[in-house]
Parts: C-alpha cells; sequence; structure tokens
C-alpha cells in the first residue's frame, strides 16, 4: 500500500478489510475513514450504515469523512498464535474522537506495550494487519499513538 494525495492506494495482492472504507479529505495528505451520519438525530456510524440504528429514521444516511483523532480505553495484547497474524500485537479500544458513541476495536501500531497508556490520544493510519492463506495481505484502519515520544516505528502492523 502507499498514499498518495492522501489517498489510500493497495498493491496487487492487497484486499481492504471492508470496501469503500478508506476516503481522502481535500487537502489532507493522509486518509481518512468514512462514515455515515443520520439525517435526523446526527449519529454517525463506523464501520458505516444506511440506516440509523440509534432513532430509526427512515431517511438513508449520508457519508462523511471522519477525523483520525481517538482515545484509547483499554487494550490487550493478543500473544495467542492466529493464523495469519504476528503474535505480540496489541488489541485496542478506540473510541473515536467524531462521536463518542463510535468505539472501534483495531491493531495499534508503532509503539512498544511499555508506552501504551490507557487515555492517550491516537491518530488513524491504515496498515496491512494480517495474510489471508490466499496470500493476499489485509489492509485495515490501524492506530498509532499521537504523541511522538510514545513512537516506535515498525512496531505491530506493516509499515506502507
Ligand atoms: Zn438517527
Amino acid at each position: 500500500m502507499r498514499i498518495e494525495d492522501g489517498e489510500l492506494i493497495l498493491e496487487p495482492g492487497e484486499v481492504p478489510i471492508r470496501p469503500g472504507i478508506f476516503t481522502r479529505q481535500p487537502g489532507d495528505p493522509v486518509p481518512h475513514l468514512l462514515g455515515r451520519k443520520c439525517q435526523d438525530c446526527g449519529d454517525v456510524s463506523f464501520p458505516p450504515y444506511r440506516r440509523c440504528l440509534l432513532c430509526g429514521s427512515d431517511k438513508e444516511t449520508v457519508e462523511v469523512v471522519l477525523g483520525n483523532g481517538a482515545v484509547l480505553l483499554g487494550y490487550t495484547v493478543a500473544r495467542q498464535v492466529m493464523p495469519g497474524f504476528v503474535p505480540g500485537y496489541i488489541l485496542g479500544k478506540v473510541r473515536l474522537k467524531d462521536d463518542p458513541s463510535l468505539v472501534v476495536t483495531a491493531q495499534l501500531v508503532d509503539v512498544k506495550e511499555e508506552n501504551v497508556e490507557v487515555g492517550m490520544d491516537l491518530v488513524m493510519v491504515p496498515r496491512v494487519i494480517r495474510e489471508l492463506p490466499t496470500g493476499e495481505k489485509v489492509v485495515s484502519y490501524c492506530f498509532r499513538p499521537a504523541d511522538s515520544a510514545r513512537v516506535s516505528a515498525g512496531q505491530g502492523g506493516e509499515s506502507p
């Protein structure tokens, strides 16, 4: 994978974890996640839903580019050997700053375990997270520390 002018470009043999979740924001050099927003109550969903599950509005939700900021709510270190994964990666429970109800589970990258702290600010980055038995590499949304003092490049995931 590579990033050109904020657009995530996959190499042959790479697949996104879900289609249509990465997008670009004009003027921003890094990719963003694409969510959907309810036209009635304003609730934002990610992964994106076409219908609002919160208020049950009958209007279709609309696409919204999410900010990349997030906060770490909790984490666990995955030490089991899972097919296609490199053991020892850190799995975070992460709250996106766009909407307090948006909580996702994703790998933390570019950080050593001793520098992980609940409550720390994170930034979304796309990374290869695993390899399928077919040899395809799965690109997903990961998070790295916003504070460069906590960053150790090359920890978890595969650097672009
Ligand atoms: Zn709604």
